[in-house]
C-alpha cells in the first residue's frame, strides 16, 4: 500500500480563499475589516519567519494586520502593558504573542494579559477552560487544523481511535479535546506512555506532535490508519552539503507511507493549516466582539 498524501497546503489555500471572500463582505456590511495584532519579542530566526508569514497571510485576505516589535531586553512589565493595551483597543480583533518569548520573560503572565475574547491562539485558561466545557470560544490553530485535515480525509471521524503523542497545552491537550468532540475515542500519550509503539499501532488516526524527528517507525502504525503528523523538525541534510538543513515530521515519512492509508506530508501538512485557522479564528473573533452575522457558510 501507498498512502494517500493529504495535500495540508491545498486544504489551506482553500480556507484562505474563503477567509478572504468573509472578510470582503464583513467589510462591505460593516465598512471595516476585522485586525489582528501580532507581538513578537527579540530577534529569534524562527519566530520572525512565522510572524511574516501570518502577517503576509493575513492582509492577503484583506484583513488588517498590525505588528508590535520589542527588544528581547523589555521588560515583563513593558511586554505585559503592551499586551493589555492591545486587549482592552476597541479596533483590535484578535491578539498573537509570537512564542517562545526570549529566556527572562515569563510567558504564562503575559498570555494572563490577553482578552479571551481576541485569544486567537486559544491560550488563555478562560479559552482552555470553554474547550473543556465545550463552549463555544477560540481554540489553538495547529490541533483545530489537524481535525480539519481529518475530517477532510476521512469524512466522519466518529467512533475512530486516536491517539495524539505529547501532552503540551498548545498542541497535544487541546487535539485531544477536539478529537473528543467529534466523538472519537481519545488516548493521549506521553514520553511516560509505556510501550508507545504498541499503542501506536491501535490508532484508526496517529496524531504525533513530540519534536523528535522520525520517532514514530513504519512498523508503529496499524495499516490503513490515517496519520497526521504535526512534528517540525529540523536536521542536518549531509547530502546537501555539511551546513545544509532539512524539515523532517515526527514520522518516518517513507516507512509510514508504505502502511498507512493517508499521511501528512512535512513540510507542507499540518504548518500550513495553523496560519490558516489563525485567519478564521480571527474572523470569528471580530464577529463575535462586535456583533457581527459570520457570512454564510463560514463554518470552520
Ligand atoms: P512540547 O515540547 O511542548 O511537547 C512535546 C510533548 O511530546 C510532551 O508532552 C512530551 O511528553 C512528549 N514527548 C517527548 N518525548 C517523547 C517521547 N519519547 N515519547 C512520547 N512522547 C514524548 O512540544 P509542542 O507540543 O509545542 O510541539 C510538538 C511538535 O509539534 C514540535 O515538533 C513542534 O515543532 C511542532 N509544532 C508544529 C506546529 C505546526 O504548525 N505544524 C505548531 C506547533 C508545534 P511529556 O509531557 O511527558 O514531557
Amino acid at each position: 500500500m501507498t498512502a494517500r498524501l493529504i495535500d495540508g497546503k491545498a486544504i489551506a489555500a482553500q480556507i484562505d480563499e474563503a477567509v478572504g471572500h468573509a472578510v470582503g463582505a464583513l467589510a462591505s456590511a460593516h465598512g471595516t475589516a476585522p485586525c489582528l495584532a501580532v507581538v513578537l519579542v527579540g530577534e529569534d530566526p524562527a519566530s520572525q519567519i512565522y510572524v511574516r508569514n501570518k502577517v503576509r497571510r493575513t492582509q492577503a485576505t484583506g484583513m488588517r494586520s498590525l505588528e508590535f516589535r520589542l527588544p528581547a531586553s523589555v521588560s515583563q512589565e513593558v511586554l505585559e502593558a503592551q499586551v493589555r493595551t492591545l486587549s482592552l483597543d476597541p479596533d483590535i480583533d484578535g491578539i498573537l504573542v509570537q512564542l517562545p518569548l526570549p529566556d527572562g520573560l515569563n510567558s504564562n503572565a503575559v498570555i494572563a494579559c490577553i482578552d479571551p475574547d481576541k485569544d486567537v491562539d486559544g491560550l488563555t485558561e478562560i479559552s482552555a477552560g470553554r474547550l473543556v466545557l465545550g463552549k463555544p470560544g477560540l481554540v489553538s490553530c495547529t490541533p483545530t487544523g489537524c481535525v480539519i485535515l481529518a475530517k477532510e480525509t476521512l469524512g466522519s471521524l466518529s467512533g475512530a481511535h486516536v491517539v495524539v503523542i505529547g501532552r503540551s497545552i498548545l498542541v497535544g491537550k487541546p487535539a485531544a479535546l477536539l478529537f473528543l468532540a467529534q466523538d472519537c475515542t481519545v488516548t493521549l500519550a506521553h514520553s511516560r506512555t509505556r510501550d508507545l509503539a504498541a499503542m501506536c499501532k491501535t490508532a484508526d488516526i496517529l496524531v504525533p506532535a513530540v519534536g523528535r524527528p522520525e520517532m514514530v517507525r513504519g512498523d508503529w502504525i496499524k495499516p490503513g490508519a490515517t496519520v497526521i503528523d504535526v512534528g517540525i523538525n529540523r536536521i542536518a541534510n549531509i547530502a546537501k552539503g555539511p551546513d545544509a538543513t532539512r524539515i523532517v515530521g515526527d514520522v518516518a515519512f517513507d516507512e509510514a507511507i508504505q502502511v498507512a492509508s493517508a499521511i501528512t506530508p512535512a513540510p507542507g501538512g499540518v504548518g500550513p493549516m495553523t496560519i490558516a485557522c489563525l485567519l478564521t479564528n480571527n474572523v470569528k473573533a471580530a464577529c463575535s466582539r462586535r456583533r457581527w452575522d459570520l457570512p454564510v457558510g463560514f463554518d470552520f
